[in-house]
Formats: structure tokens, C-alpha cells, sequence
């Protein structure tokens, strides 16, 4: 008797200790209905204005809203616009240089483009003028325009083909060129096209100017939804595999350096008041979209195209925001 109480004890233990430790059980309970209350919460923000720079990104409606988060384990969970598919834009960044560093190694970052925060607009050109050695940082136009430079191809279709299939493999499924999106910042991309030449003029660029500027470009008008970028996310919280396919999108010992990047200047020059606030590696783009990523758990994922003076979605950094608090997910805790 005294022994299968015993036993019984152990078990109603071990099973609350294996609950307890697990926080994919909260996960499972918890995680739809938490995103179902996020969205609502701020479904009627509308903070922000669609960056027009782009001018197919004026266009875009703005009412847009979508959440997703995807576990580690891949399990997904969504709200609101979840089919709709908008321009990756500068997200893309934080997993082009995957491609990069699994081609090439990591010291290459830190040798041929630098990886402290310029704490300057995405697009700064005074970035690359101030700092003596050039030395930018992958996730700015500049920095992430030398990375597609770096990647190495016979030509540039072979090197279209691996930037690709490289964001393909973090999502585990097809991505399109947004056509529309392309085009018009293709016809608007000059001051881009400046920024390549003063890279070059410093010989920090490698590769031909017009094929890097338009690899960057289609590269950002890439097509995704919020749930695709949660399992981007994901795969960052799985140690590079991808949780849906279960294939390496990038190898483990790579990962805490992609998040490092991601914590000083995923979101520009308000990476440091982000990361106080949510403390949360990130990455945003002007398309609305922005991923967090919670190491070991699970990537968040929000767009609205209304963005900040900074170019970041607002709603989808108050949703994030939200999320991260109430799962009290954050690196420093
Ligand atoms: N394609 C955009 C650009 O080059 C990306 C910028 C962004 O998302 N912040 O300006």
C-alpha cells in the first residue's frame, strides 16, 4: 500500500515537473488563444503611415493585420490577414547572411562587412562615410548589399538560384517575386544604386554594382506571409533547423551570431529601445512585416503595413510587444 502510494506520488511528480519544464504543453493550451486576443487588442490601431519611397508600398492597404507564432516543435498559430502575402523587404537580410556564413564561415562578416550597429537610418550613406575602416553592418541596405556581393556564384542566375532556395528553406515553402513590388523599386532604387557605388568606390563591394543592386531588390521583393516568417523565425529558435521540414537551414554554431546582429540592429536606429522594451532579437522590413525570435521556443511573426519614422511597423511591433510580455519571453530574463 505504503509503496504504491509511493509510486503514485512519484508519477503525480514526475508528470508535474515534465509539464512544468515544457513550454510547448503551455504552448499547445495557450498560444491561438493569445494571438485571437492580440490581434483583436489592436485591430483598430492605426498609428503609422505605408512607406511611399516604394511606391507599390503606398499602395499596399493599409488595414492589413496578421500574427503568427510557430514553436520550435512547429506547431502554428495565427490571426487575422495570415494568407495574405506582402514584400519580405529588409527581413530578408537577417537570413540572406545565413546564406553567406553557410557558404563561407562567419569571420567573412566581420572581415568584409562589420557588424556593429551604424545606430544610422537604413539607407544612410553618412554610415559608410563616418566610419573610417567602411565597415557597415549586414542588416542595412548597405551592409546587406555587400552580403549578396559576397555570396559566391559562377553567374548571377546561380546566385538569384541560392539566395532563393536559401529563404526557401527557412519558410519550407515556394516564394515568389512580388512582381508589382519589384518593379517599382527597380525604377526608384537610385539612392540603393548610390550606395553600391560608394561601397565599390571603397572596395566593399564584391561583385558587379547593377547585378548586386538587383539581386538586393528582387531579394526584398520576395513574397511572405505571417506565418512563413514565423517558421523563418522558428527554424532561428530551433538552432537552424527548420521545424516544419525538419531539414538545417543553417548551421547551429551560426545562429547565436545571426540573433546577436539581429538584437543590435534588427529594427535600425531603434534597435536599442526595442530591445530595452521587448528584449527580443528582431528583424523588420518597410513591407510591414517584423519577426522576433525567443531562442529554444518559438519565432513571432506581425504585419501591418503602417510603418514608423524609423521604418517599422507599429501595430506589428505593439503586437510583438504584447505577445513577448505576456509570455514573459525575453533573452535577458
Ligand atoms: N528594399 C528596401 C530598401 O532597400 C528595404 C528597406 C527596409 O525594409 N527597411 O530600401
Amino acid at each position: 500500500m505504503m509503496r504504491t502510494l509511493m509510486t503514485q506520488r512519484f508519477v503525480v511528480l514526475f508528470i508535474s515537473l515534465f509539464m512544468l519544464s515544457s513550454p510547448l504543453h503551455a504552448a499547445e493550451v495557450d498560444l491561438q488563444q493569445l494571438v485571437n486576443d492580440v490581434h483583436k487588442q489592436f485591430a483598430s490601431h492605426n498609428e503609422g503611415k505605408n512607406p511611399d519611397y516604394i511606391p507599390a508600398l503606398a499602395a499596399v492597404d493599409s488595414d492589413l493585420f496578421a500574427i503568427s507564432i510557430v514553436t520550435a516543435d512547429g506547431k502554428k498559430y495565427s490571426a487575422g490577414d495570415k494568407d495574405h502575402s506582402f514584400s519580405i523587404q529588409s527581413i530578408a537580410k537577417a537570413f540572406n547572411l545565413a546564406a553567406l556564413m553557410n557558404q563561407q564561415g562567419d569571420q567573412v562578416v566581420v572581415d568584409k562587412i562589420g557588424v556593429n550597429a551604424t545606430g544610422l537610418p537604413f539607407s544612410s550613406i553618412m554610415a559608410i562615410e563616418l566610419n573610417e575602416e567602411r565597415s557597415v553592418n549586414p542588416l542595412v541596405n548597405a551592409g546587406a548589399i555587400a552580403t549578396v556581393s559576397l555570396i559566391k556564384a559562377k553567374n548571377a542566375k546561380q546566385k538569384w538560384n541560392i539566395i532563393e532556395s536559401n529563404l526557401e528553406n527557412f519558410t519550407g515553402t515556394d516564394l515568389k517575386v512580388q512582381k508589382n513590388i519589384y518593379k517599382s523599386e527597380t525604377d526608384t532604387n537610385v539612392k540603393n544604386q548610390s550606395i553600391a557605388r560608394l561601397l565599390s568606390n571603397y572596395g566593399r563591394l564584391y561583385d558587379d554594382i547593377e547585378v548586386s543592386v538587383d539581386l538586393y531588390t528582387r531579394m526584398c521583393s520576395v513574397g511572405v506571409n505571417t506565418e512563413e516568417l514565423a517558421i523563418m523565425g522558428a527554424t532561428y529558435a530551433n538552432a537552424g533547423i527548420n521545424p516544419m521540414t525538419k531539414k538545417e537551414a543553417v548551421k547551429a554554431e551560426n545562429v547565436p551570431k545571426l540573433l546577436a546582429v539581429m538584437a543590435t540592429s534588427g529594427l535600425y536606429d531603434d534597435s536599442g529601445l526595442w530591445l530595452y522594451k521587448v528584449g527580443l532579437p528582431a528583424k523588420s522590413g518597410v513591407g510591414g512585416g517584423i519577426i522576433a525570435v525567443m531562442p529554444g521556443k518559438y519565432g513571432i511573426a506581425a504585419f501591418s503595413p503602417p510603418v514608423d519614422a524609423a521604418g517599422n511597423s507599429v501595430r506589428a511591433q505593439l503586437a510583438i510587444e504584447e505577445i513577448a510580455k505576456r509570455l514573459k519571453a525575453n533573452v535577458f530574463q
